[in-house]
């Protein structure tokens, strides 16, 4: 194959994956004034729904925006032959390899950040802001920024650079010792992310003593799960947003709760919430998830070691020099439908996991809360209610509002069933 062509499939792949994401866009668009079906009737009274429709457009104009911007600038990227430039740039400072990895892809990070920023910075403070979302000051919105960024490049560096001293050292047996390395990273960053990382950004107290704290007690005996620390966090600072979630292993798992939810739940629907994330770990969905995503990992890199020699990957790119980071850059592109398929069986799982966690609060607790407390989650975030099927199939880590609200009746109105046969 010539490098012409594979340069002709890289902008084709790039292209197809953009048309596909804005169909997808233009289908669910297309359902935004839906009829609400009935069984959501009470998520919103008149104005709120108004309000949630002027929400759903006004993102929609803005992620069209953005993401036609993203084409055009990555497509000149590589029409132009940004790639190369990068490359050559970088190795006016060094001949050393990793040094000139960190380089290339510092520049091209940084750079593709700055870019956002104006539209980030734009979608939090036009757009959240006008819909009543955003907490976050303009300063701490940097600061924000500046941290993940100092962050990423601390991480990403250290994980590139072990991982290119894999290659130097190993050649292409460096597949496995990144993907052990990897394996390890991941294991290390689930069971220490919210004593390492979170603090970074939000602080974590302690839920106080009191009526809250003895109901997720009482309900997590009876369901058999060892809770030692339910933390809360201040998401406030930042939105209105409500959420809560899992995290950690064995004995440093916790469960966190944002300050947001507190405020805009009842007790008994936070626990129903609570109950809904020990289902998740009750029913092994962090291992599982862990499992999975440690296997496509080692499948991708052993692809990845099967073509990182090929002169192709960076003639492809107008490079004249083959390396490592410009191997890792096209064979990502090259392997993005792939990954785009794999993402696609991650969702579905994950839907389907969701699916049992809500299975486990009803039954150990109960649905009724659940449903209350997630029509309540969708009125405070003016969710889209009536999504297209191929944009839930395609994006949806969750089931959509409706599809969970049916489910979580579903059973309830067959244990009704089977109680009044009973009777
Ligand atoms: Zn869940």
């Amino acid at each position: 194959m010539s490098p012409q062509i594979l340069f002709f499939i890289i902008i084709g792949i790039l292209l197809l994956d953009f048309i596909i994401d804005k169909v997808i866009d233009h289908l669910n668009a297309q359902h935004f004034d839906d009829p609400i079906p009935e069984e959501l009737a009470d998520v919103y009274n008149k104005e709120e729904y108004y309000k949630s429709q002027a929400y759903k457009k006004e993102n929609y104009r803005f992620s069209l925006v953005t993401s036609g911007f993203t084409i055009v600038l990555t497509l000149a990227f590589f029409i132009f032959k940004g790639f190369a430039w990068v490359d050559q740039f970088a190795r006016g400072f060094s001949d050393h390899e990793i040094t000139i990895a960190l380089i290339f892809f510092g520049v091209i990070v940084i750079g593709s950040n700055v870019l956002n920023t104006p539209f980030s910075y734009y979608h939090t403070f036009v757009i959240e802001e006008k819909y009543g979302f955003n907490r976050s000051s303009k300063r701490l919105f940097f600061v924000d920024k500046i941290k993940g960024w100092l962050l990423s490049a601390i991480i990403g560096g250290v994980v590139l650079a072990i991982i290119i001293w894999f290659y130097q050292k190993t050649g292409n047996l460096f597949w496995i010792y990144t993907w052990l390395f990897i394996g390890a990273f991941t294991i290390f960053m689930t069971v220490f992310y919210s004593s390492l990382i979170v603090p970074i950004f939000n602080k974590q107290t302690p839920l106080e003593d009191g009526e809250l704290k003895d109901s997720i007690y009482a309900f997590s005996k009876k369901a058999g799960f060892k809770l030692r620390n339910i933390f809360v966090i201040d998401g406030s600072k930042r939105s209105t947003k409500a959420n809560a979630y899992f995290s950690g292993l064995g004995p440093k798992k916790r469960i966190v709760l944002y300050d947001t939810l507190i405020n805009d739940l009842e007790t008994n629907e936070i626990v129903a919430v609570l109950a809904h994330e020990i289902g998740h770990y009750k029913k092994k969905h962090v291992v599982i998830n862990m499992i999975i995503s440690l296997l496509v990992t080692g499948i991708t890199l052993y692809i990845f070691s099967l073509f990182v020699n090929n002169k192709l990957l960076s003639q492809a790119l107008s490079v004249e020099i083959p390396s490592f980071h410009i191997g890792l850059i096209t064979f990502g592109i090259l392997y993005s439908p792939i990954s785009e398929v794999t993402g696609l069986l991650m969702n579905y799982i994950s839907r389907m996991f969701e699916y049992q966690a809500d299975d486990f609060a009803k039954m150990h607790y109960s649905g009724q809360p659940l449903i209350s407390s997630l029509k309540k989650l969708s009125r405070n975030s003016l969710s889209n209610l009536t999504p297209h099927k191929a944009n839930v199939f395609v994006h949806y880590s969750h089931p959509t509002l409706l599809q969970r609200v049916r489910n979580l009746n579903l059973d309830a109105s067959l244990n009704n069933k089977m109680t009044s046969r009973v009777i």
